[in-house]
């Protein structure tokens, strides 16, 4: 027998299989997934690599083939189903193997487990007692001390003990020598959070919620697997549904993955599932230690575990019985990953829980258009909340012209509706928040007197003001000249629109002396729990006003928050990038979700300079539908995702020339390869940032109707690029629908 092995070197030109023979003492030991240790290359460097298959034939002169050494010590076999999934990875998203076998799995390297050692007595009383009496006549004080307690409690802990006791090492030894104790270590696992008892039972539910729960309990019951879409309003009771729908699937004997965006997976979220669950749940997060991390997958693997939580990378937790996938907050864009293989969590939980007899739940308020689609043409299935399930009622929205206020005379960053409703709340002892709507600022010209937005005459996505006084569209190059004077109204109010935090803060200080404001964002959040922090205390009533990017609009429910005002609704409008209407759309009714979620009405401020925008009118009135069908048009119009596929190419080099000519090189290979012209080519154009630390830059876009297509052409293109010594001072990477602008 030979195993298929692929070595552990990030290097895409040795990323493919390479055949070792497997000795006599190794037999039986080997497994899909196992990682061992190869001689590799001159010299015979002995390296790490993982078995991807076996096989009894080979093209190899047998006596000049390598045998695998050894397993590698403390490596963690994953298991077979892994290994493939990280194989559909490579090729659904691309990259190299080794990049997807790093991806599924979750830790990378054994950590030192947590031992405990206890001593446990030999002798019995009587016995032991004679030997105390022998200790005492020697005058063997610490030997008699230790005894004597033993004797008391034959059981104990030995960190414990020896520490109360004043006893050292050698005392132990001695005592273990003469057959008096014994020694045993049992291996604890951390577990984040302790000895919580389950002390949460299922509400009375809806009618909504029963409806969701009964679908998916039949389904379940008559083994049909299928992915669901729960769209449900903020407040709805989207996660009692998951809950209930869990305890059914751990009542069959399955096991549960939640993800949950980092942003929102806060203790008061985790505390819900461990209060319906117990010990059987476990979290993942970035704040975990590695051996924290490492004990969570342990205690999986020991069956301990049953509901794991986490973000995106629990997705890989190794459940041997996996029956539901839930992914709550389904269109976060934190769900792609930005390293390769790019991929994204709700597609590959999809081919996960296929591959293993699962079933997946999608949820959101805002569902990406990628779900409400695949709900449309019956790929997914729909499961619908529409009214709040505990109090409060849905807030009342006011949309505030910015351009009007700006004739009137105002040029500040609040309008005077905001104003006087903030007034009105501090009064009343109520919260506020005001929400800066920062996402995907690049830069993009605006007028303040009319609210014209400059876009590429190609791509329709705004283009972004760039050094040098131009202008740049970064899907297809397109260029021109920094304006001065708006072209359609003739003001000089053009330019970029520019106001931090920060700035809003000072203002806002000023404006309302007696309001006592707290302002979240990335520099006030940069220490460990510094989020966490700024929320308990706003949830705590510290503070009248929260001020904040979109940190804020995730995670805490604030029962006392009547006012949310939204600033800049504009922003993210018109980042050059083709999801900004959909994202803009998300921010602001999640925005303003966070208003009114207690007994009195809330009211929502959106500050903007394009009330006409469907994304704001659609928000404005909280018709999810009536946006996406026009965003559907959209998409459709410009062959955009869902729609069409899109395939962005990022290039990145020293040296910009080569770069440039390298990225029309790969256009023309793309071209040829695409031999019927059914594919889009856009591009080579300049990102926004298009030079980092010295390193350029470049992007080339694909579009096509058929998703396939597009991986046959990378798959074609990562040929090329192996075989051309052209490429080789370059990374290219792959990024399939892309979430954001590279
Ligand atoms: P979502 O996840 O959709 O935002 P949650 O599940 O967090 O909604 O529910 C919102 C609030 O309503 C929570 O405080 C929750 O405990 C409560 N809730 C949910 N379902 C019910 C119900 N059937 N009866 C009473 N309260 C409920
Ligand atoms: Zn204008
Ligand atoms: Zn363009």
């Amino acid at each position: 027998m030979y195993a298929d092995i692929i070595v552990d070197i990030t290097h895409e030109k040795l990323d493919k299989v390479f055949q070792y023979k497997i000795l006599p003492e190794l037999e039986g030991e080997l497994q899909i997934g196992t990682e061992v240790i190869v001689p590799f290359g001159k010299g015979d460097k002995e390296i790490r690599g993982y078995v991807t298959g076996f096989s009894d034939k080979t093209d190899y002169d047998e006596g000049k083939m390598k045998p695998v050494l050894s397993v590698a010590k403390g490596s963690l076999a994953i298991e077979s189903r892994m290994v493939s999934l990280a194989a559909w990875m490579k090729e659904y998203y691309g990259g190299t193997m080794i990049q997807a076998l790093k991806t599924v799995i979750p830790i990378k390297k054994q950590e030192k487990a947590r031992k405990k050692r206890r001593i446990r007595l030999l002798l019995d009383e009587a016995e032991g007692k004679q030997q105390l009496e022998v200790f005492l006549h020697k005058n063997q004080k610490a030997r008699a001390r230790l005894l004597a307690a033993l004797l008391d409690q034959p059981e104990q802990d030995y960190e414990l003990l020896t520490k109360k006791l004043n006893v050292t090492g050698a005392v132990v030894r001695a005592l273990k020598e003469k057959n008096i104790i014994s020694l045993e270590s049992k291996t604890v696992f951390r577990n984040p959070i302790r000895h919580k008892s389950q002390d949460r039972e299922a509400p009375e539910f809806t009618a909504e919620q029963r409806h969701a729960i009964n679908i998916f309990r039949e389904d379940y019951c008559k083994g049909v697997r299928k992915t669901y879409l729960v769209y449900g309003i903020t407040g709805s009771g989207k996660t009692e549904v998951y809950m209930e729908m869990i305890a059914q699937v751990l009542e069959a004997g399955g096991q549960a993955i939640v993800l949950i965006p980092e942003i929102a997976l806060t203790y008061q979220t985790v505390m819900r599932f461990y209060g319906r669950f117990g010990d059987r749940v476990s979290i993942l997060n970035s704040r975990m230690s590695a051996g924290e991390r490492f004990d969570q997958m342990e205690r999986v693997k020991s069956g301990e575990v049953d509901v794991m939580i986490g973000p995106r990378s629990a997705l890989f937790t190794p459940f041997p019985r996996l029956g539901l996938i839930v992914i709550d907050e389904e269109h976060e864009a934190a769900y792609k990953s930005e390293q390769t293989p790019r991929y994204h969590a709700r597609e590959t939980a999809i081919e996960r829980a296929k591959r293993e007899g699962a079933s997946v739940v999608l949820g959101s308020a805002t569902p990406s258009l990628e779900a409400f689609y695949a709900c449309k043409c019956g790929r997914f299935q729909l499961l619908e909340l529409k009214k709040r399930a505990g109090e409060g009622e849905l807030p009342e929205v006011y949309v505030e012209d910015m351009r009007k206020e700006l004739r009137a005379g105002n040029r500040s960053i609040l309008s005077d509706h905001l104003k006087n409703l903030i007034d009105a709340r501090l009064l009343r002892h109520e919260q506020i928040m005001l929400f800066l709507n920062r996402r995907g600022y690049a830069g993009f010209v605006s007028c303040r007197s009319c609210g014209y937005v400059v876009k590429c005459p190609h791509c329709d996505v705004s283009l972004a003001a760039h050094k040098g006084g131009k202008m740049l569209c970064h899907y297809c190059g397109h260029e021109e000249p920094q304006l001065h004077v708006c072209p359609s109204c003739g003001s000089g109010y053009i330019g970029g629109f520019k106001a931090g935090t920060q700035q809003i803060e000072e203002m806002v200080k000023r404006q309302f002396p007696s309001a006592r404001v707290l302002r979240m964002d990335m520099d006030t959040t940069r220490t460990k729990d510094g989020h966490e922090k700024i929320l308990e205390a706003f949830s705590s009533e510290e503070a009248d006003i929260l001020i904040g990017t979109q940190m804020i609009v995730k995670g805490h429910d604030f029962p006392n928050v009547t006012l949310v005002g939204i600033l800049a609704a504009d922003m993210s409008l018109y980042s050059s990038d083709y999801r900004a209407a959909e994202r803009t759309f998300q921010l602001l009714t999640q925005a303003a979700g966070r208003a009114g979620r207690g007994r009195s009405k809330g009211e929502v401020v959106i500050q903007t300079y394009s009330p006409e925008h469907y994304s704001i009118e659609m928000a404005a009135a909280q018709d999810y539908e009536g946006f996406y069908a026009a965003e559907m048009e959209y998409r459709g119009l410009m062959g955009y995702p869902p729609v069409e596929q899109l395939l962005a190419v990022l290039m990145t080099g020293p040296d910009e020339k080569l770069l440039e000519t390298a990225a029309k090189y790969l256009k023309d290979f793309a071209n040829r390869v695409d031999k019927r012209g059914i594919l889009q080519l856009i591009g080579p154009a300049s990102p926004y940032v298009a030079k980092v630390s010295d390193v350029y830059r470049r992007v080339l876009y694909l579009k096509g109707p058929d998703y396939g297509l597009l991986v046959e052409v990378k798959n074609r293109m990562e040929k090329y690029i192996e075989i051309n010594k052209g490429f080789q001072t370059m990374r290219i990477q792959f990024d399939f629908n892309p979430m954001n602008v590279f």
